[in-house]
């Protein structure tokens, strides 16, 4: 199994999980951050520390979407190691609906 990153993420991108991997496993696109299934070792540190609620162990049923999504842009997109400010509007966007559809970029972020 993984943890995954989930569409709860996109514009929220609050940055707390990636200070507590063990592994350095989070991956910044422009506007959310995913988890390398390969790499992650199920921990679990970083689910509790989202604010968002957007990270979520793959056991659970229906995420084979967002465990595609990490897969593939944690390929593309760099590391990211140590936190940035979120950007100013993250709480507007917390909890919204259908934000991949709407808001998802596929652009990768800056990384560490
Ligand atoms: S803490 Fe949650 S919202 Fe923030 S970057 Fe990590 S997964 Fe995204
Ligand atoms: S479960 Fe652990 S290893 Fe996997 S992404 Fe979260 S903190 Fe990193």
């Amino acid at each position: 199994m993984t943890y995954v990153v989930t569409d709860a993420c996109i514009k929220c991108k609050y940055m707390d999980c990636v200070e507590v991997c063990p592994v350095d496993c989070f991956y910044e696109g422009e506007n959310m951050l995913v988890i390398n299934p390969s790499e992650c070792i199920d921990c679990g540190v970083c689910e509790p520390e989202c604010p968002a609620e957007a990270i979520l162990p793959d056991t659970e049923s229906g995420l084979e979407q967002w465990l595609e999504l990490n897969t593939k842009y944690s390929a593309e997109w760099p590391n990211i190691t140590t936190s940035r400010e979120p950007p100013k509007d993250a709480d507007d966007f917390k909890g919204v609906e259908n934000k991949f559809e709407e808001y998802f970029s596929p652009e990768p972020g800056d990384g560490d």
